[in-house]
């Protein structure tokens, strides 16, 4: 195809392949129709543009339309793939080899081309081939699916094994101090349900320690042998060797059948851990004897002396800390800085002197007092 109007000539050979439906062959040829080259000679001029090529309900690609139907070569270059005549895989490709590009390979060269272009060509062949390809990426999903179980269920065996339920006698409640029997009742009272304990389950405890380690409450109370973890534990609420699945079936190289065998490795996640307590005869009775056993201990604290300062240690810094958090709470609600990081020990120091003296609604009042006059004082 080739013409003069203007500009300079250029030839291009356009064929069309044998077989090809009509309607692509109209596609084709309106594709390729070309009127020359602009005066520099460098750029092509195209008779349509290609969004005003009606592709008749086709889609949006007619350069896939025009190789479905056509080779259209360009003469005097090659393809430095195949060194054959080099047709071009679309006009794209002819302003560049105008432009001295020597990499633009040939249609049959392209790497996507002529399978996508295939589908147009036929088009049941193509929406067959797309059915396969789902169906076989389905079974591959399946098994996955079906192997991912398997692992799952595997860990869940090893957790059932290595914390298989254990039954004390009561007696043998452990001795805490007087911290920790008032955690293990927050918890016991709180976190409970049916013997099994379970943070997670229970939004409304907030926090279980003044500081708010609570990750480190739950630690130590399974430390110090209140708390022992439940065989139904969530898979992820330990640490395992290998971790994630992916991690498994790219160890085991991809075979499904060969994955590593779960192996924990003695790290947990304290909050995310489900608990009981052993000291009964059931999970149940031992919980509520648990309850029981530590408010009557927690009681005893107000006639022995040693317990009665720890309690009111402890009381001390519920105190201090609910202060701290209600002034941090009036600076923001002021817009006033917060107290830097290197400030807060100090900050602390004197909730903790007041918290000994004085009971928290004196301490709210100093906490409402100061802010309110520092922001008086900036607005000066
Ligand atoms: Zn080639």
């Amino acid at each position: 195809m080739s013409t003069s109007d203007g500009g300079q000539s250029c030839k291009l050979d356009v064929r069309f392949l044998d077989g090809t439906p009509s309607y692509l062959v109209d596609i084709a040829r309106r594709y390729w129709d070309i009127r020359g080259l602009d005066e520099a000679g460098v750029s092509p001029l195209w008779r349509t543009p290609v969004h005003d090529i009606d592709t008749r309900g086709w889609g949006g690609r007619p350069h896939l339309l025009a190789a479905a139907a056509s080779r259209a070569v360009a003469k005097g270059y090659f393809c430095p793939s195949c060194e054959e005549e080099l047709s071009l895989p679309n006009r794209t490709a002819l302003s560049r080899l105008l432009a001295g590009d020597t990499r633009v390979v040939c249609a049959d060269c392209h790497p996507t081309l002529a399978e996508e272009a295939e589908d147009y060509r036929n088009p049941d062949a193509a929406a067959l081939r797309r059915a396969e390809r789902r169906r076989e990426k389905q079974s591959l999903n399946e098994a996955y699916a079906e192997a991912e179980e398997r692992w799952t269920r595997a860990h869940q065996e090893v957790l059932e094994n290595e914390f298989a339920l254990r039954h004390h006698p009561e007696e043998d409640f452990p001795e805490l101090d007087l911290r920790w029997e008032l955690a293990a009742l927050t918890v016991v009272r709180n976190a409970a349900k049916n013997g099994v304990i379970d943070i997670p389950d229970h939004p409304g405890l907030s926090s279980l320690s003044p500081d708010g380690a609570d990750v480190e409450v739950m630690g130590e109370l399974r430390r110090r042998g209140v708390l022992y973890v439940h065989p139904s534990t969530p898979v992820g609420s330990q640490v395992w060797r290998t971790g994630a699945f992916t991690d498994a079936v790219a160890e085991a190289g991809g075979d499904l059948d060969a994955l590593p065998v779960p192996e924990l490795t003695g790290s947990y996640y304290p909050l995310a851990t489900r608990f009981y307590i052993p000291y009964g005869d059931d999970i149940r009775t031992a919980a509520a004897s648990a309850d029981t056993r530590l408010l009557r201990r927690l009681s005893g604290a107000l006639k022995d002396h040693r317990r009665f300062a720890a309690l009111e240690t402890l009381l001390v810094e519920v105190i201090a800390h609910e202060a701290v958090r209600y002034f941090d709470h009036k600076l923001r609600e002021h817009h006033l800085p917060g107290v830097p990081e290197e400030k807060r020990p100090r900050l602390r120091e004197a909730a903790d002197r007041l918290a000994r003296v004085r009971c928290l609604g004196q301490l709210y009042f100093a906490a409402w007092a100061a802010t309110r006059n520092a922001a008086a004082a900036a607005q000066r």
